[in-house]
């Protein structure tokens, strides 16, 4: 019996060892990983240079509070400032945290300029923010929000892609709207860049803000630095995580320099929040993704990983209903109940992927993927689907 809090479905395998691409367990069974510990992995396992870089700053200051000067992290708060649309950055520790900072940005945006009724944020279904209180509501799911007390106010929610239920949402309290360019945990579901821009002209004509949930599809997944950069837009705050840190624990919230304007001294705080050691690996991972050359890889392996993707609906239209998402946060919505689908790949064929609502199957390998691992993938699942079939035809040999 595991002392731990029963909130995950715990698989009994433990990982020992990883290297790239693969990850080997307690028994030294190797496992290609299309999941990269939920899109955190971004370089895969054991990369020399963030070895190298948690190695050199083990040795020096670990932590200081955030009332002191943090070089690291001035380091990488202008870099990220130089790459995007933002003047100003605040570090957390998780993505939750870098959404309640853009949500409270937002907010105070509004109530230091005398309109303290605007508070109201338009989100969207499907979406998913994170689990604190606040991000809960933000993401709507009503299974997340069940037992927990009165929903946190201030969440509207419209539906993707429809421009006219956001418009219908919008009401003098309305601060801002919330998307994520990319949804992941919902279903794998990307927003078009026309409906990208709608959002943009809606915010501008109501003077309102437009936040980004990048947690996930940020940080070079879709093959662009950011994921908005694809429509065009330039929004007002976005949040950051998951693969900013490489693994280590981090985030950020981006925003506008009059956006952040008013969170002076005591709005705001983290006592982590772009520590020393977080922030020399986050200035490490920024080294590798940044590097002349590596976002054009990403953005050329997330083709081939559509183009396969495209080849397995072929060969497998009975399995394969649908193909969603952007370059390396891609999602195939299958016939078979995709839970046993991700153990059936992990326990029968090596390969490691996750779910996402709506009966999709996610694949979210490191960003150092290579056409051979795609196509390794791509085998792996169709072996999946022939056994699946092979089992309908004959029930009696199954199991
Ligand atoms: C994972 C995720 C979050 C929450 O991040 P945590 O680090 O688990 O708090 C928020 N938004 C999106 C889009 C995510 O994928």
């Amino acid at each position: 019996m595991s002392a731990l809090y029963g909130t995950y479905a715990r698989s009994d395998l433990a990982f020992e060892r990883g290297e790239g691409m693969r990850l080997y367990d307690q028994h030294g069974r190797d496992y290609l990983d299309f999941h990269s510990g939920v899109a955190v992995n971004a370089l895969g396992h054991g990369d020399p240079h963030l070895v190298g870089a948690l190695k050199a700053a083990a040795d020096k200051v670990w932590h200081t509070a955030n009332t002191f000067t943090i070089p690291e992290q001035e380091r990488l708060g202008q870099r990220l400032v130089e790459a995007t649309f933002a003047d100003s950055v605040f570090f957390t520790n998780s993505g939750a945290e870098a959404l309640e900072c853009a949500i409270k940005t937002a907010r105070h945006y509004f109530w230091a300029k005398g309109q303290a009724d605007r508070y109201e944020v338009i989100a969207f279904s499907g979406s998913f923010h994170g689990r604190t209180l606040a991000t809960i509501a933000a993401g709507g799911n009503p299974d997340y929000l069940e037992g927990f007390g009165p929903v946190t106010p201030g969440f509207k929610h419209a539906k993707p892609g429809d421009l006219a239920s956001v418009e219908a949402l919008i009401s003098p309290q309305t601060c801002a709207i919330l998307i994520e360019p990319v949804q992941g945990e919902g279903g794998v579901t990307a927003m078009s860049n026309e409906f990208m821009q709608g959002l943009r002209d809606l915010c501008d004509k109501h003077d309102m803000l437009l936040i980004l949930d990048e947690v996930q599809c940020g940080f070079g997944r879709t093959g662009r630095f950011f994921a908005y950069e694809w429509s065009g837009i330039t929004p007002d705050i976005v949040a950051v995580a998951k693969a900013i840190g490489g693994g280590f624990p981090l985030g950020a919230c981006l925003s506008k320099g009059d956006v952040a304007a008013s969170m002076v001294p005591g709005t705001h705080g983290s006592t982590y929040g772009g520590n020393p050691l977080a922030t020399a690996i986050g200035n490490a991972v920024l080294d590798r993704i940044l590097a002349p050359g590596f976002l054009d890889q990403v953005n050329a392996m997330g083709q081939k990983l559509t183009w396969h993707l495209q080849q397995l609906a072929q060969k497998y239209p009975d399995h394969v209903l649908e193909l969603r998402g952007k370059g390396l946060l891609s999602g195939i919505k299958i016939g078979t109940p995709v839970r046993d689908m991700v153990t059936r790949l992990r326990d029968d064929h090596g390969l490691l992927t996750i779910s996402a609502g709506d009966n999709v199957l996610r694949l979210l390998p490191p960003l150092i993927v290579t056409e051979a691992d795609i196509e390794e993938a791509m085998a792996k699942i169709g072996a999946a689907f022939d056994a699946i079939d092979a089992e309908a035809a004959n029930p009696a040999a199954a199991s």
